[in-house]
């Protein structure tokens, strides 16, 4: 922290980026990492089909098909393809040739609905459109996808260009690269453009972060989703081996199965798994497997459920990751002494600088004191696609990027995330985090798990509602919770109303969907 401008630093050795000025796309930058000689080892294994992929081949086909989809098709710099698919092996080939040809790469759920993907169109503006045999009924009837299960793209990948020594066309690092999707857990979801520059300045910082050691992932969150983006982009650059899971979340029981099959040492989570891995019998099985790190990120995880998770599995480590489509990682933990720091999302990635503001005069706060986080640096995105009114809101007049999470730094440099500022209910004029209160909530033995989002009400303006699951077979009632949370909390941030369910509505990144929870309270449908 330098109390002179107000900012925090991070405390990772720095590890060099290319000089801005030299042309190079994000796939160009990967391939230099690579060694003469590839691993024997598989970069990725699809565990729905038994299919799997060489780090030869990887290269050789993520060449073969850029050169296929520019003769054939034309696909070159500026261009924009729309991508809907399930994770499959053909996509970290497509999106590193698409790159390296300077199209921008725009991936989407294929969960979402038609007219969903239809907003997602509109906003991104595609010129080319890839989907597979099973998603591609859901765009539009004007459009006709390249099937990535199709023999004509086997073909384009079978080509056979396997040597590749620089970018078939003049990339800079400043060039979109990427168009990716937020969450819009409660406002509308926006379309983040990032460059081949904040693709590179993500992936180089993940290098500081863990020693060299080789790891087998499982991937169970989705590609089209930063995280799951950047997390195979980092597998790729450390030449390790991902097992990749579709359809995802599975059953506990197939997750344990494909660990020990694949002897999994590292597995992706975002907190529902960890909370389902600390309450299935199962899962006890991992603790005689090659597992030593579960990466938790997306969302929240309660320290509640972390130090569950430590005691249950002494000797796997739970990190977190924390980031977002707009700065990609702004912070991680790196081995077992951070680890320990429960509740922290650890200390800030290579090259972020970031400062704390104060929710309402706007000033840079200091050690401990809690506002909006702003960062900066080479990972933050270019800014939204069309939305002037967005950006505007989104950066400030130094460039600072305000990421809507209100946190703070302790002394030692560890971030913790007290929550999101458009999640705030506001009761009264009091300030009521619902991440603080599902972190309480967490607590009680008989709740499977709980979120809190805000309610309506006629004097208060707002009051905490919690939405919970209660363990099978647990008669806990809505009096014991209420009681139980306003023990723990100053008056005004007691839970006022309870509902339960059978499960919380969750994004593929385990945020809850506040917003669906709270159109259900508002719907009067709702069990007492
Ligand atoms: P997205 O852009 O969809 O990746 O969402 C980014 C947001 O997810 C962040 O601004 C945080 O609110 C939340 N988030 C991501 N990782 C974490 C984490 N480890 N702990 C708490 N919140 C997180």
């Amino acid at each position: 922290y330098s109390p002179a401008t107000k900012t925090f630093h991070s405390l990772r050795s720095p590890v060099p980026l290319p000089p801005v000025s030299q042309p190079l796309s994000f796939t160009s930058y990967l391939v230099s990492l690579f060694p003469d000689r590839f691993p024997s080892h598989l970069a990725f294994i699809n565990a729905s089909t038994g299919d799997s992929l060489s780090y030869p081949d990887l290269v050789s086909q993520i060449h073969s098909l850029a050169s296929s989809l520019h003769s054939n098709l034309g696909i070159s710099k500026g261009h924009v393809a729309f991508i809907l698919s399930p994770s499959c092996l053909e996509i970290p080939i497509l999106y590193l040739s698409l790159l390296s040809l300077g199209a921008i790469i725009t991936p989407a759920n294929p969960a979402a609905t038609p007219s969903e993907l239809s907003r997602l169109i509109d906003i991104s503006s595609p010129t080319h459109f890839f989907a597979t045999s099973s998603s591609s009924s859901k765009l539009p009837n004007h459009v006709t996808p390249i099937l990535i299960d199709s023999p004509l793209f086997r073909s384009f990948l079978e080509s056979g260009h396997s040597s590749y020594s620089s970018d078939p066309i003049e990339i800079w690092q400043s060039d979109p690269a990427a168009i990716l999707f937020s969450s819009g857990t409660t406002g509308r979801t926006k379309a983040a453009a990032v460059s081949h520059r904040n693709i590179i300045a993500v992936i180089a910082g993940t290098r500081a972060i863990r020693p060299s050691e080789k790891d087998t992932t499982l991937l169970l969150g989705p590609m089209f989703h930063s995280m799951g983006f950047f997390m195979v982009m980092n597998n790729i650059m450390r030449q390790e081996t991902v097992v990749v899971v579709v359809p995802s979340p599975g059953p506990m029981s197939l997750t344990i199965s494909l660990a020990a099959k694949y002897k999994i040492s590292q597995m992706l989570a975002v907190p529902p798994l960890v909370i389902a891995l600390t309450q299935s019998d199962e899962a006890m099985r991992l603790k005689s497997s090659p597992l030593r790190r579960v990466i938790c990120g997306g969302a929240p995880l309660a320290p509640e459920v972390a130090k569950r998770f430590n005691a249950l599995f002494p000797n796997v480590e739970l990190s977190q990751g924390y980031g977002s489509t707009e700065a990609g990682l702004i912070s991680a933990m790196i081995g077992p002494e951070e680890c320990c720091r429960l509740g922290s999302v650890g200390k800030l990635n290579d090259k972020i600088e970031a400062k704390i503001m104060d929710l309402g005069t706007c000033q840079a706060l200091s050690v401990g004191q809690q506002g909006e986080l702003y960062v900066r640096g080479p990972a933050v995105m270019i800014g939204y696609v069309g939305d002037s009114e967005a950006n505007t809101l989104a950066f400030d007049s130094e460039g600072w990027l305000k990421t809507g999470d209100i946190c703070y730094f302790d002394e030692d440099g560890f971030l913790y995330i007290v929550d999101r500022l458009k999640e705030m209910i506001k009761y009264k004029a009091y300030q009521v985090a619902p991440v603080e209160l599902e972190q309480i909530l967490h607590i009680l033995p008989d709740i499977v798990e709980a979120a809190v989002v805000p309610y309506p009400h006629a004097v208060a303006g707002q009051i905490p509602m919690a939405f919970v699951v209660r363990r099978p077979g647990s008669n806990i009632n809505v009096d014991d919770i209420i009681e139980f949370v306003a023990k723990q909390v100053a008056p005004y941030k007691k839970i006022r109303k309870v509902a339960f369910i059978d499960a919380i509505p969750k994004t593929p990144s385990g945020k809850i969907l506040r917003r669906e929870l709270a159109s259900l309270a508002a719907s009067g449908s709702l069990s007492k």
